[in-house]
Protein backbone atom coordinates (compact mmCIF):
# COMPACT_ATOMS: atom_id res chain seq x y z
CA UNK A 1 0.00 0.00 0.00
CA UNK A 2 1.55 3.92 -1.14
CA UNK A 3 1.14 6.16 1.30
CA UNK A 4 -0.24 9.30 -0.92
CA UNK A 5 2.87 12.16 0.08
CA UNK A 6 2.47 15.66 -0.31
CA UNK A 7 3.28 19.40 1.22
CA UNK A 8 3.65 18.89 5.02
CA UNK A 9 4.21 14.98 5.06
CA UNK A 10 7.26 14.17 6.64
CA UNK A 11 9.10 10.92 7.83
CA UNK A 12 10.61 7.93 6.49
CA UNK A 13 8.48 7.49 3.30
CA UNK A 14 9.45 11.18 2.24
CA UNK A 15 12.69 10.41 2.79
CA UNK A 16 12.26 7.78 0.91
CA UNK A 17 10.59 10.03 -1.98
CA UNK A 18 13.18 12.15 -2.03
CA UNK A 19 15.83 9.41 -2.73
CA UNK A 20 14.48 8.10 -5.39
CA UNK A 21 14.00 11.34 -6.95
CA UNK A 22 17.77 12.18 -6.62
CA UNK A 23 17.71 8.50 -8.04
CA UNK A 24 15.67 8.99 -11.13
CA UNK A 25 17.17 12.77 -11.95
CA UNK A 26 20.67 11.37 -11.53
CA UNK A 27 21.64 13.99 -9.35
CA UNK A 28 20.83 15.59 -5.81
CA UNK A 29 17.62 17.39 -6.92
CA UNK A 30 16.34 17.70 -3.83
CA UNK A 31 17.26 17.42 0.05
CA UNK A 32 16.74 14.24 1.85
CA UNK A 33 15.44 15.56 4.43
CA UNK A 34 12.20 13.53 5.36
CA UNK A 35 10.46 16.86 5.01
CA UNK A 36 7.86 17.44 2.09
CA UNK A 37 8.54 21.33 1.65
CA UNK A 38 8.14 23.90 -1.17
CA UNK A 39 11.56 22.29 -2.60
CA UNK A 40 10.22 18.70 -2.71
CA UNK A 41 6.67 19.59 -4.12
CA UNK A 42 8.76 21.35 -7.06
CA UNK A 43 10.79 18.63 -7.47
CA UNK A 44 7.82 16.23 -7.97
CA UNK A 45 6.05 18.63 -10.44
CA UNK A 46 8.88 18.46 -12.25
CA UNK A 47 8.77 14.84 -12.49
CA UNK A 48 5.25 14.30 -13.16
CA UNK A 49 6.21 17.11 -16.06
CA UNK A 50 8.78 14.67 -17.23
CA UNK A 51 6.65 11.46 -16.65
CA UNK A 52 4.04 12.77 -18.37
CA UNK A 53 1.62 12.91 -15.70
CA UNK A 54 -1.11 15.23 -14.19
CA UNK A 55 0.97 17.86 -12.60
CA UNK A 56 -0.46 18.67 -8.90
CA UNK A 57 2.73 17.78 -6.98
CA UNK A 58 1.20 15.16 -4.57
CA UNK A 59 3.17 12.23 -4.58
CA UNK A 60 0.16 9.54 -5.05
CA UNK A 61 0.68 5.55 -5.96
CA UNK A 62 1.06 6.80 -9.48
CA UNK A 63 3.85 9.15 -9.51
CA UNK A 64 5.98 7.13 -6.97
CA UNK A 65 6.12 3.85 -9.23
CA UNK A 66 6.53 6.05 -12.24
CA UNK A 67 9.52 7.37 -10.28
CA UNK A 68 10.41 4.02 -8.60
CA UNK A 69 10.56 2.60 -12.33
CA UNK A 70 12.73 5.36 -14.27
CA UNK A 71 15.16 5.42 -11.59
CA UNK A 72 15.60 1.35 -11.74
CA UNK A 73 18.51 0.49 -14.50
CA UNK A 74 17.36 -1.59 -17.42
CA UNK A 75 18.01 -5.07 -16.31
CA UNK A 76 19.57 -7.40 -19.08
CA UNK A 77 17.73 -10.28 -19.46
CA UNK A 78 16.36 -12.03 -21.67
CA UNK A 79 16.91 -10.43 -25.42
CA UNK A 80 14.03 -9.21 -27.62
CA UNK A 81 13.02 -11.04 -30.54
CA UNK A 82 13.49 -9.81 -33.64
CA UNK A 83 10.32 -7.75 -35.30
CA UNK A 84 10.58 -8.50 -38.89
CA UNK A 85 7.31 -10.15 -38.77
CA UNK A 86 5.80 -6.77 -38.18
CA UNK A 87 6.54 -5.25 -40.96
CA UNK A 88 3.92 -7.03 -43.20
CA UNK A 89 0.83 -5.06 -42.34
CA UNK A 90 -1.30 -8.10 -44.12
CA UNK A 91 -3.34 -9.90 -42.04
CA UNK A 92 -5.01 -13.58 -42.30
CA UNK A 93 -8.42 -13.87 -41.04
CA UNK A 94 -8.88 -15.90 -37.98
CA UNK A 95 -12.37 -16.28 -37.51
CA UNK A 96 -13.59 -17.62 -34.10
CA UNK A 97 -16.04 -17.72 -31.00
CA UNK A 98 -15.21 -15.25 -28.41
CA UNK A 99 -15.24 -16.67 -24.66
CA UNK A 100 -16.66 -14.16 -21.76
CA UNK A 101 -15.40 -14.26 -18.38
CA UNK A 102 -13.38 -12.42 -16.06
CA UNK A 103 -9.73 -12.82 -15.93
CA UNK A 104 -8.36 -15.96 -13.71
CA UNK A 105 -5.93 -13.19 -11.24
CA UNK A 106 -9.09 -10.61 -10.88
CA UNK A 107 -8.30 -10.35 -6.97
CA UNK A 108 -4.87 -10.06 -7.82
CA UNK A 109 -4.92 -5.86 -9.51
CA UNK A 110 -6.45 -3.22 -8.79
CA UNK A 111 -7.48 -0.62 -12.13
CA UNK A 112 -6.07 2.86 -10.95
CA UNK A 113 -7.99 5.73 -12.11
CA UNK A 114 -6.19 9.08 -13.55
CA UNK A 115 -7.24 12.65 -14.14
CA UNK A 116 -5.71 12.00 -17.51
CA UNK A 117 -8.20 12.53 -20.21
CA UNK A 118 -8.54 8.95 -21.77
CA UNK A 119 -10.67 8.41 -25.22
CA UNK A 120 -9.43 5.72 -26.98
CA UNK A 121 -7.97 2.54 -26.05
CA UNK A 122 -5.17 1.16 -28.65
CA UNK A 123 -4.48 -2.99 -28.66
CA UNK A 124 -1.29 -4.49 -29.48
CA UNK A 125 0.88 -7.90 -29.06
CA UNK A 126 4.39 -8.15 -27.88
CA UNK A 127 5.51 -9.48 -30.87
CA UNK A 128 6.77 -12.61 -29.40
CA UNK A 129 6.57 -15.63 -30.90
CA UNK A 130 3.29 -18.26 -29.91
CA UNK A 131 4.63 -20.84 -27.31
CA UNK A 132 7.52 -18.86 -25.87
CA UNK A 133 6.70 -17.20 -22.37
CA UNK A 134 8.17 -14.12 -21.33
CA UNK A 135 7.15 -11.51 -18.87
CA UNK A 136 6.14 -7.96 -18.08
CA UNK A 137 9.44 -7.65 -16.85
CA UNK A 138 10.85 -8.64 -20.25
CA UNK A 139 9.28 -6.49 -21.68
CA UNK A 140 9.48 -3.40 -19.56
CA UNK A 141 13.62 -4.20 -19.59
CA UNK A 142 13.27 -3.92 -24.05
CA UNK A 143 11.11 -0.75 -23.75
CA UNK A 144 13.81 0.67 -21.10
CA UNK A 145 16.41 -0.18 -23.30
CA UNK A 146 15.44 2.27 -25.93
CA UNK A 147 15.03 4.77 -23.99
CA UNK A 148 11.35 4.80 -22.53
CA UNK A 149 10.75 5.47 -18.39
CA UNK A 150 8.76 2.27 -18.34
CA UNK A 151 7.46 -0.51 -20.05
CA UNK A 152 5.46 1.51 -22.94
CA UNK A 153 2.14 -0.09 -22.55
CA UNK A 154 -0.78 0.79 -19.58
CA UNK A 155 -1.63 -3.43 -19.22
CA UNK A 156 -1.11 -6.66 -20.79
CA UNK A 157 -2.08 -9.83 -20.82
CA UNK A 158 -0.58 -13.30 -20.19
CA UNK A 159 -1.52 -16.46 -22.41
CA UNK A 160 -3.56 -17.64 -19.19
CA UNK A 161 -5.82 -14.53 -19.28
CA UNK A 162 -4.09 -12.78 -16.21
CA UNK A 163 -4.43 -8.94 -16.91
CA UNK A 164 -0.80 -7.32 -15.65
CA UNK A 165 -0.45 -3.76 -14.64
CA UNK A 166 2.53 -1.77 -17.07
CA UNK A 167 3.15 1.42 -17.08
CA UNK A 168 0.14 3.04 -14.76
CA UNK A 169 -2.43 4.39 -16.36
CA UNK A 170 -2.15 8.17 -15.30
CA UNK A 171 1.14 8.52 -16.98
CA UNK A 172 1.01 8.84 -20.72
CA UNK A 173 2.01 5.62 -22.72
CA UNK A 174 4.82 5.12 -25.26
CA UNK A 175 3.04 2.48 -27.98
CA UNK A 176 1.70 4.63 -30.69
CA UNK A 177 3.69 7.45 -32.55
CA UNK A 178 1.19 10.65 -32.67
CA UNK A 179 -0.88 8.60 -30.42
CA UNK A 180 -0.03 8.43 -26.80
CA UNK A 181 -1.85 11.25 -25.41
CA UNK A 182 -5.60 10.54 -24.56
CA UNK A 183 -4.87 6.83 -25.12
CA UNK A 184 -4.77 3.54 -23.12
CA UNK A 185 -2.24 0.79 -24.76
CA UNK A 186 -3.09 -2.41 -24.01
CA UNK A 187 -0.84 -5.24 -25.36
CA UNK A 188 -0.99 -9.49 -25.19
CA UNK A 189 1.80 -11.60 -25.77
CA UNK A 190 2.34 -13.12 -28.55
CA UNK A 191 1.16 -12.18 -32.09
CA UNK A 192 3.75 -13.77 -33.97
CA UNK A 193 3.87 -17.52 -35.19
CA UNK A 194 6.43 -20.34 -33.65
CA UNK A 195 8.71 -19.75 -36.21
CA UNK A 196 9.21 -16.10 -35.12
CA UNK A 197 8.58 -14.44 -39.04
CA UNK A 198 5.15 -14.16 -39.49
CA UNK A 199 2.46 -12.39 -37.58
CA UNK A 200 -0.22 -14.58 -36.39
CA UNK A 201 -3.72 -13.80 -34.20
CA UNK A 202 -1.84 -16.10 -31.57
CA UNK A 203 -4.43 -15.40 -28.61
CA UNK A 204 -5.76 -18.12 -26.34
CA UNK A 205 -9.47 -18.22 -24.92
CA UNK A 206 -8.48 -16.80 -22.07
CA UNK A 207 -6.21 -13.74 -24.09
CA UNK A 208 -9.47 -12.82 -26.48
CA UNK A 209 -11.42 -13.19 -23.03
CA UNK A 210 -9.93 -11.44 -20.62
CA UNK A 211 -9.09 -8.58 -23.70
CA UNK A 212 -12.35 -8.18 -23.94
CA UNK A 213 -13.44 -7.82 -20.07
CA UNK A 214 -10.44 -5.68 -19.72
CA UNK A 215 -11.67 -3.25 -22.66
CA UNK A 216 -15.35 -3.37 -20.73
CA UNK A 217 -14.33 -2.36 -17.75
CA UNK A 218 -11.63 0.08 -18.88
CA UNK A 219 -14.51 1.81 -20.58
CA UNK A 220 -16.42 1.92 -17.43
CA UNK A 221 -13.82 3.24 -15.63
CA UNK A 222 -12.83 6.05 -18.13
CA UNK A 223 -16.37 7.62 -19.45
CA UNK A 224 -14.76 9.86 -22.16
CA UNK A 225 -13.57 6.40 -24.29
CA UNK A 226 -15.23 6.06 -27.71
CA UNK A 227 -12.88 4.21 -30.05
CA UNK A 228 -11.42 0.69 -29.50
CA UNK A 229 -8.25 0.78 -31.99
CA UNK A 230 -5.50 -1.54 -33.37
CA UNK A 231 -1.75 -0.30 -33.64
CA UNK A 232 -2.53 -1.38 -37.31
CA UNK A 233 -4.77 1.30 -37.88
CA UNK A 234 -2.22 3.90 -37.26
CA UNK A 235 1.25 2.46 -38.64
CA UNK A 236 1.81 0.39 -42.18
CA UNK A 237 2.68 -2.84 -39.36
CA UNK A 238 1.11 -6.34 -38.41
CA UNK A 239 0.55 -5.72 -34.63
CA UNK A 240 -1.80 -6.20 -33.37
CA UNK A 241 -1.92 -9.08 -35.49
CA UNK A 242 -5.64 -9.05 -36.15
CA UNK A 243 -8.22 -6.72 -37.37
CA UNK A 244 -9.98 -4.95 -34.01
CA UNK A 245 -12.24 -3.26 -36.18
CA UNK A 246 -13.60 -6.72 -36.85
CA UNK A 247 -13.24 -8.06 -33.93
CA UNK A 248 -15.81 -7.96 -31.01
CA UNK A 249 -13.41 -5.38 -28.91
CA UNK A 250 -13.78 -3.47 -31.95
CA UNK A 251 -17.90 -2.86 -31.46
CA UNK A 252 -17.24 -2.12 -27.75
CA UNK A 253 -16.57 0.85 -29.18
CA UNK A 254 -19.29 4.03 -28.35
ZN1 LIG B 1 1.83 -2.18 -31.36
Amino acid sequence: MTTTLKRGSRGVAVRALQEIINKAVGAPAVKVDSDFGPATEAAVKAAQQRLELVVDGIAGPQTQTALKREAEPVKPGRAEPGKSAMDDPTIPDSPYETPFGEPPNIGAFKLLDTARPISEIIVHCTATPEGKHFTVDDVRAWHKARGFTDIGYHYLIYPDGRVMLGRPVGQVGSHVAGHNTGTIGVSYFGGVAADGKIAKDTRTPEQRSSLLWLVQQLKTKHSGIRKVTGHNQYAAKACPSFRVEADPLGQLAA
